[in-house]
């Protein structure tokens, strides 16, 4: 007798071998058997048409705010996540006083576009130290199991406060400070520390993200604590300056690498993208952490299934029509006003007749690359696609050229301009446009 039984289904277990039907047996909780299972089940699930996998690793999230307030943790758990990761590119809500959590939150916001009042409306702050984090998440149940890094950002505010976010070098009495903070974060059970060093994160009020010029000697600093700790990973996201002009890559992988080399036996991870302004930087990635392996640095690169893009619509935070004066006069408009104005042929006349203003400087959280985006519209239009091509509301990440808004205004002898505003009219002003802006190649 089995405690479920679940029929029918194609099973892609994870090995690499070719999808097969079976039927699988769970008893106390594992699985005890994969094949007939011919026995009964107190809970039978026919799975027929569908697939049967192991649970999914998300290696990459922003849930540290969610997890505090949700049980339910959707929408991984709907896409059959059963671990996350969070405190990824250094942002998180611990360590935090109780006087910064509006800067964390605002810092959350400009990074990953999670809405501030979301957020504050959202966390629970039962913690100001990360142990105490641990436990306020540990308080709650959970769908799924999570691992929480040490994300540099809100360390560096805990221990430096405002001079954290003015780009100031930490002192020695700061980087000892962060030391002894990871140190004991990994002891209360964080698997690892993260930092970010990209331009294109920005706190919601336009600010550098604080640890985005950490000097090497404070990463370094902090990896020490892992010594004498038989678990941690370091993690890292960089840009490698690429809205700078000049090459700076040599020179941030190399303060990369000291951050990694200073935590000897440790496993050491960044993200890996291919950019649209630096399309050979994956290769040099790869080239500097397989040299690294062979000397002796674990670090492995991650790379997304798909690629990463961005959602621009009317609705949306960012879209190509919001740096035209035309457009900036209309902005604040309800969502239905925008939609009725932008359906005046005259006006849309009138918007692509413009030039596009720039958005991007002191006191605003737009970041330097929507202007450079904006800027770019007509070489990048073949990688921008209606969401859901056919309207039905079925979305497809993997379009070819021919659904681009560069075939598209090719076909009808229009400019990309008309084609992306009038694709942002349909579905009643709702339909989103796929930019899929980061290529990850294999
Ligand atoms: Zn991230």
């Amino acid at each position: 007798m089995f405690d479920i039984k679940i029929i029918g289904g194609s099973i892609v277990d994870g090995d690499g071998v070719e999808a097969y039907e079976a039927n699988i047996a769970i008893k106390d909780g594992i699985i005890v058997e994969v094949g007939d299972c011919t026995g009964d089940a107190a809970n039978t699930i026919d799975a027929g048409g569908a697939i049967v996998t192991p649970g999914f690793i998300d290696l990459h999230t922003h849930y540290d705010g969610q997890i505090s307030w949700d049980e339910e943790m959707k929408p991984s758990i709907n896409h059959g996540v059963t671990t996350i990761v969070m405190g990824n590119c250094g942002v998180g809500f611990a360590p935090c006083r109780k006087t910064d959590h509006e800067k964390l939150i605002k810092l959350m916001e400009g990074v990953e576009d999670i809405p501030g009042t979301a957020l504050a409306e959202g966390l629970t702050w039962d913690w100001e130290s990360f142990p105490q984090y641990m436990d306020a998440l540990d308080a709650i149940p959970n769908t799924l199991d999570f691992l929480a890094m040490v994300p540099h950002d809100p360390l560096r505010v805990f221990v430096m406060g405002d001079r954290a976010v003015f780009n100031e070098q930490a002192t020695k009495a700061d980087i000892k400070a962060m030391h002894d903070l990871t140190s004991e974060a990994l002891a209360a059970g964080a698997v690892g520390f993260s930092t970010g060093r990209s331009d294109a994160h920005r706190s919601a009020d336009g600010e550098w993200t604080p640890t985005s010029e950490a000097h090497p000697d404070e990463l370094a600093g902090i990896a020490k604590a892992f010594n004498g700790f038989d678990y941690g990973v370091l993690h890292a996201v960089n840009d490698f300056d690429q809205e700078r002009p000049g090459d700076q890559f040599e020179q941030e992988f190399d303060i990369l690498e000291t951050y990694f080399r200073a935590a000897p036996g440790h496993k050491a991870s960044m993200t890996w993208m291919q950019r649209d302004l630096v399309p050979d930087h994956w290769k040099k990635i790869m080239k500097r952490a397989e040299d690294l392996q062979k000397d002796g640095v674990d670090l492995r690169l991650q790379a997304a299934p798909r690629g990463i893009g961005l959602f621009l619509g009317l609705q949306s935070t960012f879209h190509p029509l919001m740096a035209f004066p035309s457009y900036i006069e209309i902005a604040d408009l309800s969502f239905e006003e925008r939609v009725a104005r932008l359906s005046d042929p005259i006006l849309k006349e009138k918007m692509l007749s413009e030039t596009p203003i720039k958005l991007a400087g002191t006191g605003t959280s737009v970041p330097p690359m929507t202007d450079i985006m904006i800027a770019m519209t007509e070489q990048i239009a073949g990688k921008m696609f209606k969401l859901s091509p056919d309207g039905s509301g079925k979305v497809d990440y993997e379009q070819g050229y021919v659904s681009s808004a560069a075939a598209e205004a090719e076909r009808k002898g229009v400019s990309v301009w008309s084609v992306l505003y009038d694709w942002m009219l349909e579905d009643d002003g709702k339909m989103l446009i796929y930019f899929r802006s980061i290529i990850i190649r294999i």
